[in-house]
């Protein structure tokens, strides 16, 4: 039998990955509200940390975006010092492109006794799901998802991998489309579906999801252009059952994937 074994017993300190959602307090898991009540420490990118009210008992580790291995390795090294209870903060999901990965990857380099830590990952409600159920049911059959920074990744990998689901008839949910250091990029993703022969399907560019903030909009592929998307929005692209529906005289709209393929 292969054991699996993340909550055994006799294991030094522990360390929470927790995902924040997309920004509504509303939409945080009551068990991670739960885990992050009773942290000892904090740690994460600024602007999620930020989220966390303060409070006496509370180290808040507040970091740079780029440094995502060190911010891992720091909350490793707090709960093997002693300190009670760790929370690793990413907005969203902590599994998707987040956090989580980075823990586990500093694990499997790092001292035997990250592995004497308790790590318990808990979910969240990731940008691509609360998107969808704004707009309707975007991603209501096959999708997949894409990260389109290529910080990480080979431009080719993204276009590789843009064009297949897009073969595939995928919906596909676009993030981290557009940043000042990466302006070119989801120029390029929208050159690419065109390309691909699917400018008349439909694209939704949300930000600021669930936040006062929100902005939701959609169109045709073809009529999109790069200057809709940055780093808050997540870009939703339809697959060839992807449909708006509408009545007229009323303003409001839905936009769902039906469930049924072909006849
Ligand atoms: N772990 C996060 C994703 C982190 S990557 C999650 O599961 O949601 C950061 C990207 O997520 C952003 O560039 C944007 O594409 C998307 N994103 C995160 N929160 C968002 C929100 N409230 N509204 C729109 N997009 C969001």
């Amino acid at each position: 039998m292969i054991e699996v074994s993340p909550y055994s017993e006799n294991k030094k300190g522990s360390l929470f990955v927790v995902g924040l959602g997309p920004g509504d307090a509303d939409m945080i898991l009551p068990k991670v509200a739960k885990v992050i009540s009773s942290a000892t420490d904090i740690v994460g990118y600024g602007p999620y940390v930020d989220r966390i009210k303060p409070r006496s008992n509370l180290t808040i580790h507040s970091s740079d975006n780029r440094v995502e291995l060190e911010r891992a390795r720091l909350a490793l090294e707090l709960a093997l010092d002693g300190k009670k209870n760790v929370v690793v903060v990413s907005s969203g999901d902590p599994s998707v492109f987040a956090m989580a990965s980075a823990v586990f990857e500093v694990i499997e380099n790092g001292p035997t006794e990250f592995f004497e830590i308790n790590v318990t990952v808990l979910p969240g409600v990731t940008a691509m799901l609360a998107a969808s159920a704004a707009v309707g049911a975007f991603l209501g059959h096959d999708f997949c998802t894409i990260n389109l920074s290529d910080n990480l990744k080979p431009w080719d990998v993204i276009e590789k991998r843009l064009r297949l689901a897009i073969q595939g008839d995928f919906a596909i949910a676009l993030y981290n489309p557009r940043s000042k250091a990466r302006p070119d990029g989801f120029k390029k993703t929208l050159s690419i579906l065109i390309d691909e022969g699917v400018g008349d399907r439909l694209i939704a560019f949300a930000r600021d999801v669930s936040l006062p903030t929100q902005n939701l909009s959609s169109m045709k592929i073809v009529d999109a252009t790069p200057e809709m998307a940055d780093m808050r929005t997540v870009v939703l692209v339809g697959s060839s059952y992807t449909r708006k529906i509408k009545r007229d005289g009323v303003e409001n709209f839905y936009i769902y994937t039906p469930r049924y393929y072909g006849e």
